[in-house]
């Protein structure tokens, strides 16, 4: 349930809401924007009734929520979000592109990534430290000592860090080098994970799972939300199809469809959709024309020998290649890059 407090209200009214929220055994979610507004969320063997809330001092208005995602949906939010990365905002007018290897590879090997990405004209740096591979006999990442690389990287560009958390026990470690969190498509739906983000308060970039549809998407940003962090970017990474032409099929509807239904900002990894770095521009390309807020893009410095996803990953020239494309791509949509 939202409810819309009038135009110019005071923290006394919204007190007043939050006080019969709580006796109602809700959870009561505020947000100031062009106006003020309290999302009703939770359960309760108590009933909501929009009545008792609709004649509290200050409310202009109670309307249900017809979504299982109140957090996240336009309704409670209908301005954009906007989550400051690197002197911008992911959300904003800049599409910005995050860059980088699939994994952390050593000390020098992210470093030389980092400076070649940050030439060419990326925001921030990807990379991962632990990595969520199918085989277990495949390369897992370097761990805390790859987190230590990813800050030395930093430090040395001034590139925010990307970096993937799969256990949530080790959120607060991952939390000491990240500037942004990310949740790997496989663990889209591991709640245990959502909660210890939630709990954190670094942005995070929640990519959609395999199979999961938007709505899936939705709600598993609504675990992140609920537990009170606000800063969270969808990221379309491709679903699985009976097409196998690509590792994935990138789904272009669901940036518009996430940008209509959601305020929070739509990220697109061509990469991992297409699996193939001959594709990966066009689908860049694709995704900003279509909306979205930024890229998420890998880059070797030689692809042909990386240890993990070498097939999709761009070379630093082919990536600078791509970053002017996507510019011209930007600007033509009222954007730029
Ligand atoms: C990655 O970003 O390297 C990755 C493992 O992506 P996904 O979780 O989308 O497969
Ligand atoms: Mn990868």
């Amino acid at each position: 349930m939202i409810v819309l407090m009038q135009p110019g209200t005071n923290g006394v009214h919204v007190a007043e809401v939050e006080r019969q929220v709580a006796t109602d055994g809700y959870e009561a979610h505020v947000w100031h924007g062009s106006r003020t507004i309290v999302a009703v969320v939770g359960h309760s063997s108590r009933p909501l009734l929009p009545e008792t809330y609709a004649n509290l001092p200050g409310v202009e208005k109670v309307t249900p929520v017809k979504v299982p995602y109140t957090l996240a949906s336009r309704q409670f939010h209908a301005e954009d979000t906007q989550i400051k990365l690197n002197g911008a905002a992911m959300g904003g007018e800049k599409v910005l592109v995050i860059a980088g290897p699939c994994s952390v590879e050593g000390r020098e090997a992210i470093i030389e990534a980092a400076h070649a990405v940050k030439e060419a004209g990326a925001t921030a740096l990807r990379g991962g430290a632990f990595k969520p591979r199918s085989s277990p006999y495949s390369f897992q990442g370097h761990g805390e000592l790859g987190l230590q690389w990813l800050a030395e990287a930093r430090e040395q560009t001034g590139l925010p860090i990307v970096t993937e958390v799969m256990d949530p026990n080790l959120v607060g470690l991952v939390c000491q080098y990240a500037d942004v969190l990310q949740i790997g498509a496989r663990n889209m739906q591991n709640f245990t994970l959502l909660n210890a983000v939630g709990e954190a308060r670094k942005p995070v970039l929640l990519k959609r799972g395999m199979s999961s549809t938007v709505e899936d998407l939705l709600m598993a940003a609504e675990y992140i939300l609920a537990k009170g962090n606000h800063e969270v970017m969808l990221c379309e990474r491709g679903i699985r199809t009976f097409e196998t032409s690509t590792r994935n099929t990138f789904d272009a509807n669901a940036i518009p469809v996430l940008k209509h239904l959601s305020h929070l900002p739509v990220v697109a990894d061509p990469s991992h959709a297409v699996g193939k770095s001959e594709y990966v521009e066009a689908i860049a390309r694709a995704a900003v024309a279509a909306g979205a807020d930024g890229l998420i893009v890998e880059v070797h410095p030689d692809p042909a020998n990386a240890m993990s996803d070498g097939r999709q990953s761009l070379d630093p020239a082919a990536f600078a290649r791509m970053v002017e494309s996507v510019r011209r791509i930007a600007q033509a949509v009222g954007r730029s890059a």
